[in-house]
């Protein structure tokens, strides 16, 4: 495969402007709410946002973790805020979404990992958006299954966990992670309920080769993930952040995308600029009975 190291045409994207943009970009900063789509500065802001699509960021916005590909803020938390999911749920109403997609930082200072926060928020939803799916990209919360329990016992339609890179480069990209806590978590979920769909992903372009690629794929499957996601790693800022090692062509994304469906995955979105949540709701729509 030949190397490609310059930011290439097809990562080019459109600026966010218009009005769901605005009125999006209202809403949050008047429930105090944060996205990823706005942390992580995701190329997607003008088409997902254009279609009043977003990801909530939960649990604050400074994480205990340190990755070395991520732009959130890292330090000490502010305490759990009780009354989050309260206003998450009041702006998927505003907003009207059809499909709520929830992540969060780290909390590896609570032993629950702010948990009953993603039960909360999944419940009011429920309440007050009737017919809204819910997906949550949870931490791994060390391999816990108290924590894990408690967001299952809310039931979300997808629960998501990525494992970014390879096995070989946790170290490197995500030092405080356990490539064994992202497996663990996601083989129990499917353990504890079949019905929920489960979903992970992998950034290409950090230095992994294409046998590695494989063999995390063939993991998830063990663990009985459904739904695959691959996209290209973009530095956030050249001097806080690991360097693209490779940009991946898109006719390479599509062989994966192949291989990921003859390896049992149920839904595999594989692009330069797919991101977990990307066409999320197409997902919940083709894999849920809701
Ligand atoms: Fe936000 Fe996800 Fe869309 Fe990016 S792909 S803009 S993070 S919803
Ligand atoms: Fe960023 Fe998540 Fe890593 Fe925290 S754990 S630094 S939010 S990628």
């Amino acid at each position: 495969k030949t190397a490609h190291t310059l930011r290439p045409n097809w990562l080019k994207v459109r600026v966010p402007a218009g009005q769901n943009y605005e009125f999006l970009k209202t809403l949050l900063r008047t429930q105090h709410l944060h996205t990823v789509c706005e942390e992580a500065n995701c190329p997607n802001m003008a088409e997902c946002w254009g279609a009043r699509t977003a990801t909530f960021l939960i649990l604050g916005d400074i994480c205990t973790r340190n990755c070395a590909f991520c732009d959130v803020k890292t330090g000490k938390p502010e305490p759990i805020d009780w009354e989050e999911p309260e206003r998450v749920a009041q702006s998927v109403k505003a907003l009207n979404l059809k499909h709520a997609v929830i992540t969060s930082v780290n909390r590896d200072e609570r032993e629950d990992g702010g948990a009953p926060i993603f039960a909360r928020c999944i419940e009011r939803i429920r309440d007050i958006q009737p017919g809204c799916s819910v997906e949550v990209l949870i931490p791994d919360f060390k391999g816990s299954k108290n924590a894990l329990k408690m967001v299952m016992d809310a039931r979300p339609e997808i629960l998501g966990h990525n494992v970014e890179t390879v096995p070989r480069l946790f170290h490197k990209v995500q030092p405080q992670d356990r490539y064994e806590w992202a497996l663990t978590t996601l083989r129990n979920a499917k353990r504890m309920d079949a019905a929920v769909l489960t979903k992970s992903g992998l950034m290409l372009g950090l230095g992994e080769e294409w046998e590695e690629i494989l063999a995390v794929m063939r993991d998830l499957r063990e663990c009985g993930v459904d739904i695959f996601t691959l996209g290209q790693y973009l530095q956030p800022n050249k001097q806080r952040h690991l360097p693209v090692e490779r940009y991946y062509p898109p006719e390479e994304f599509a062989e994966l995308r192949q291989i990921g469906y003859d390896m049992g995955f149920r839904w595999v979105e594989s692009g330069p600029l797919v991101r977990s949540s990307y066409h999320a709701e197409q997902q919940v729509r083709a894999l849920s009975p809701l």
